[in-house]
Order: C-alpha cells, then sequence, then structure tokens
C-alpha cells in the first residue's frame, strides 16, 4: 500500500512537472512568414528560415527582392504564396541583392507569376557560367550608376557602391521611408562569419561609410538580427568598427609573418565575444585579414 501511494505521487508529480514544462515552452516558430514592417503602410519582411527579404505592395503590384530558398525546392512558391495572402497585385519586380545561391535560389515562381528579374551587371555575368539549376538568371541588370525602381507611389532607388560582401551587391533604399535593405554586408548586432569568403575587406569599410551617409533610419538586414529586430546606424558604425579593429589587429601580426598560423588559431576580438556568431566567426575573420595583410589578397 505504501508502495502504491508512493507510486501514485511520483506520477502526479512527474505529470506536473510536465505540465509546466509545457507551459514555458515558447511557441514554435513557423519556418516562414511574412510581417509588415512597424510604422510603414506597405514594406513587409519574408522570412524563410534564417534568411529574409523585403517586399512592397503597392497600388500597381509588387516589388519583391531576394527568393531565398536555398535549399528549400517550394521556397519561391511559398514566398509568392505569402504575398499572395496579402494582395492580389501583381507581382511586378523581383530584385536580388546579390549573387549568393543563399539569398537568391528559387526565382522561377516569381518569373512564372510574370515578374521582371532585376540586379547588378555582375550578378547575371557570374550566374551564366555558374548555370545554377535553382537560379533564375535576371532579366535587366543595373549599372554601376544604380537605377531607381518607381512603382505605384513607392521608389526604391537601389545603389552600388563598388566592392563589398561581394562585387555584384546593391543597397536597396526607401528614401519616403527611411528603410534601406542591405544584405550580408552589415549584420545586425552580430560578428560576421562564412560570408567572409567572399569580402573585399578594404572596399567594404568604403562601402558601409557611403550607406552611413545616405538618410535612412531602419536597416532590414538578410538574416534575421537578435529578437528579429531591424538595425540602425549605430549597429552599421558598430560593424564598421568591428572590422577595422579585426584588420588593425591582425596586419602587424601578418606583416611579422604570424599568418596564416598561429593567427588563425590565436586570434581574438574580446569586446565582442558576447555578440552572437563570435566563436563560429573568428576563423574566419582571421583567415580573411591573415589573407589581405598576410597574403595581399
Ligand atoms: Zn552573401
Amino acid at each position: 500500500m505504501l508502495r502504491t501511494s508512493i507510486g501514485w505521487a511520483s506520477v502526479l508529480l512527474c505529470a506536473a512537472m510536465f505540465a509546466n514544462a509545457a507551459q514555458a515552452q515558447a511557441p514554435a516558430r513557423p519556418e516562414f512568414a511574412a510581417t509588415k514592417v512597424e510604422g510603414t503602410d506597405n514594406v513587409y519582411i519574408f522570412r524563410n528560415g534564417g534568411h529574409q527579404a523585403m517586399f512592397i505592395v503597392t497600388s500597381e503590384g509588387v516589388i519583391a527582392t531576394d527568393p531565398v530558398a536555398y535549399g528549400k525546392p517550394n521556397g519561391g512558391q511559398d514566398y509568392v504564396s505569402a504575398i499572395r495572402q496579402i494582395t492580389d497585385k501583381p507581382i511586378k519586380y523581383l530584385i536580388y541583392s546579390h549573387h549568393h545561391y543563399d539569398h537568391i535560389a528559387g526565382g522561377k515562381a516569381f518569373k512564372d507569376a510574370g515578374a521582371t528579374v532585376i540586379a547588378h551587371r555582375r550578378v547575371k555575368e557570374r550566374l551564366s557560367v555558374l548555370n545554377d539549376p535553382h537560379t533564375v538568371l535576371p532579366d535587366e541588370s543595373v549599372s554601376d550608376e544604380g537605377r531607381t525602381v518607381k512603382l505605384g507611389g513607392t521608389s526604391v532607388e537601389l545603389k552600388y557602391f563598388g566592392l563589398s560582401h561581394s562585387d555584384s551587391s546593391l543597397v536597396m533604399l526607401l528614401p519616403k521611408e527611411k528603410i534601406v535593405f542591405a544584405v550580408d554586408i552589415l549584420p545586425v548586432g552580430q560578428v560576421p562569419g562564412r560570408g567572409l569568403i567572399d569580402f573585399y575587406p578594404l572596399e567594404a569599410e568604403d562601402f558601409i561609410k557611403k550607406v552611413l551617409a545616405l538618410d535612412w533610419e531602419r536597416l532590414i538586414p538578410g538574416h534575421p538580427g537578435p529578437n528579429d529586430r531591424l538595425g540602425s546606424k549605430q549597429d552599421a558604425q558598430d560593424q564598421l568598427q568591428l572590422l577595422q579593429e579585426a584588420s588593425a589587429a591582425i596586419k602587424p601580426l601578418a606583416q611579422a609573418g604570424k599568418c596564416w598560423e598561429p593567427v588563425e588559431k590565436e586570434f581574438k576580438l574580446p569586446k565582442y565575444e558576447n555578440w552572437p556568431g563570435y566563436t563560429s566567426g573568428l576563423p574566419f575573420i582571421a583567415r580573411r585579414y591573415c589573407g589581405l595583410w598576410g597574403r595581399g589578397t
């Protein structure tokens, strides 16, 4: 009898603990979602996993950016369907931020919906050679002078500031809303990492200074920031400073013959150790700046 009572008590205790744990657990984050940007009438973010893009719904149609469907065969269609939940206006444009597949794979669903695909001229040059089965070639190329796309009272200014996170990166400015969409070059409150594989360190500093000189208040990054927050000019300034500090720290070590090792093994940026991506990002930072100052690449 005693054993039975203890048995039941254990079961009840376990049940109670399980219920508490279930209550404490946050609802699972959906794989993809479209969210209106606070304080705007018609600017949205479509997020698919750890990637995101901006789209704008106007009276004459939709301006979409980056399909964000790498490794997701239905991702482009999911994005189009998410737009269709909000509006039945035609999707007129799909603008690529740069040529990296993790942001631009999946454009076919947009082409099928009638969109014109726009990108910097280097995107078409690169994609034509690579011939990726999941990535649609641009229909129209933007020269280094940039271009403004206008539709239904919305202007999207496509700015090209030279080499940066890639050689094909466009910054998209909504002058009326004072919002910029900049992908991979300005991670919000995060340490850069793998993206530095195709990164031009000296030119990127100039690029960020040119972005800072534009008139904007909020930055939509290509990967969600901590708690999905948007970036500010302070975030862009902080990212520039991180890059400058990494560069300045590695330069004398590289010139003293310490690259690739021991720099790749020992390099630290303790000021940023609480930023997301610190541990995983350090080796990529060390390798890129060892490449610059230790090899001249
Ligand atoms: Zn990229």
